[in-house]
């Protein structure tokens, strides 16, 4: 690792007055998460969805909470199921102890619908979710009933052969229609994104409100294929911020004038940067 570019980050995480960070599926690796990049990723992942030959992209459609809304939840289920017992690695560490110990103020722009921020200890106020979260519920019916947070109690006991939940499924607590998460999907026409854009307009407000600071802003294993949390972190640095850092083991090229590349995983980078 070139020590020129590390003493840069470092000097930049140090006197930083604000910091965004902008994470995608890369972030949650280092926390033993699956990345569903390729059918080898997502099927070693879900053994009962290669019998199926079901692809991710075919998977993460709404349609299944309809067809088959035993599968979907097997699908979904599962993945709620390993989001809430995972234990964010030491770069979340990090990141809380910079916010809360030396007061930092941190704002967190995520494509993943893990949770894992809030679980690290962020406010909720602080987070936007791009693509939503699956710690949230939204009616399939659209009966109009507000998006709800998944009952920490909730328990969803799935069939390891066949990835099928058991019911009673999630149901909307106003009409009693089968609930989905509310995470945009693929061909997803029904996603209810008003907890989005309200996270929008805090995320607006914050570096509205950040303008006169040193803002760091630091890209962690965001991907090119679905490219909006490079954008966003791209997009705001060239508005307003002060230094940025792209952290990406495989694809941690960067074409912005004075930006810092970092080639390695969230953890070891968070690690070195903070050292
Ligand atoms: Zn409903």
């Amino acid at each position: 690792m070139d020590e020129e570019i590390t003493d840069k980050a470092k000097k930049s995480w140090f006197t930083s007055e604000a910091i965004l960070i902008g994470a995608g599926a890369g972030m949650g690796v280092d926390s033993g998460l699956p990345v569903f990049r390729g059918e080898n990723g997502f099927w070693k992942a879900y053994p009962p969805l290669a019998k199926l030959g079901i692809q991710f992209e075919e998977m993460a459609n709404p349609r299944w909470f309809r067809d088959d809304p035993r599968l979907a939840w097997g699908f979904y289920g599962h993945r709620f199921n390993l989001y809430r017992k995972t234990i964010p690695h030491k770069g979340f560490e990090i990141l809380i102890k910079k916010f809360k110990d030396e007061n930092i103020p941190t704002f967190i722009f995520t494509s993943n619908v893990d949770g894992q921020f809030q679980k690290a200890g962020f406010p909720e106020n602080l987070i936007m979710e791009c693509h939503g979260s699956i710690m949230h519920l939204q009616c399939m019916e659209s009966c109009g009933y507000p998006i709800w947070p998944i009952d920490s109690g909730t328990v969803i006991n799935i069939d390891s052969e066949t990835l099928l939940a058991e019911e009673p499924l999630p149901a909307c607590p106003n009409c009693k229609s089968i609930a989905r998460p509310n995470i945009l999907m693929f061909s997803d026409f029904e996603w209810d994104h008003s907890r989005t854009t309200y996270q929008r307009k805090k995320m607006d407000d914050w570096l509205e409100d950040k303008k006169q600071k040193k803002l760091l802003v630091i890209e962690i294993g965001a991907g090119s294929d679905i490219p909006t949390v490079r954008l966003t972190c791209e997009e705001i640095f060239q508005l307003i911020g002060d230094q940025f850092i792209r952290v990406n083991p495989v694809e941690s090229e960067c074409n912005i004038k004075d930006s810092l590349s970092l080639s390695m995983g969230a953890e070891n980078a968070l690690k070195i940067i903070a050292k």
